[in-house]
């Protein structure tokens, strides 16, 4: 398959130029075409498939765009800072062409900046559970805009301890969204926690 055969957006099809991809991998090309029909999908695959892209690609195009001061349109939640600056770099290609904004809030770096960048109003955010966690609580952040939500890498957030706090922010987000969760495996420890926050699902294994 070519990625002008999965149904692409004619910006989403300049990204991957951009991108420098010549032909989609296995998880994009299973997951991209359930993802522009609008489903939720579980996915298993690990890191170096492709999971980020095919994640991005399908959805960024058909956002619209927060206006200042509003909450984000679509939120990747990711277990780890470094995680989270590798989605923001294909993110930041992706949002060249279709002009929307990425923030990125994680730990271990200070609060303001990343309090400035949400009251300036961001289309796409990028976060670790617990750094999201102390802003929401900060009144800094609001999800009720949230159409597509991504659980990225969701067996290591649960490996981490960050079960509850991922059940505080998709109880934040509306329950009419898009739900895309990505996990190295989906054994029984991985669906049992978390068949509550996907809907009908699409189910990838490669
Ligand atoms: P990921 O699994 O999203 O972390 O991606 C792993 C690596 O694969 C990244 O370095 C991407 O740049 C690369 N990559 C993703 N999709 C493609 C593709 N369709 N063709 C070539 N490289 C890709």
């Amino acid at each position: 398959p070519s990625f002008e055969g999965l149904g692409l957006s004619d910006h989403a099809l300049k990204a991957v130029a951009r991108l420098g991809y010549a032909l989609p991998t296995p998880v994009q090309a299973q997951a991209i075409p359930e993802v522009l029909a609008g489903r939720d999908v579980m996915a298993a695959a690990q890191t170096g498939t492709g999971k980020t892209a095919a994640f991005l690609l399908p959805t960024l195009d058909a956002l619209p765009h927060a206006r200042r001061g509003q909450g984000p349109l679509m939120l990747v939640l990711t277990p780890t800072r470094e995680l989270a600056q590798q989605i923001e770099d294909v993110a930041t290609t992706v949002c060249a062409e279709t002009h929307h904004r990425v923030t990125v809030v994680v730990g271990g770096l200070s609060y303001e900046p990343q309090r400035q960048a949400l009251k300036r109003g961001v289309d796409l955010l990028v976060a670790t559970p617990g750094r999201l966690i102390d802003l929401i609580e900060q009144g800094a952040c609001d999800l009720s805009r949230v159409e597509v939500l991504v659980l990225d890498e969701a067996d290591r957030m649960l490996d981490m301890g960050f079960l509850p706090d991922m059940r505080k922010i998709v109880a934040r987000c509306p329950d009419e969204r898009q739900t895309l969760l990505f996990s190295a495996t989906l054994d029984d420890h991985v669906l049992d926690n978390t068949k509550a926050l996907v809907r009908d699902p699409a189910r990838i294994e490669i």
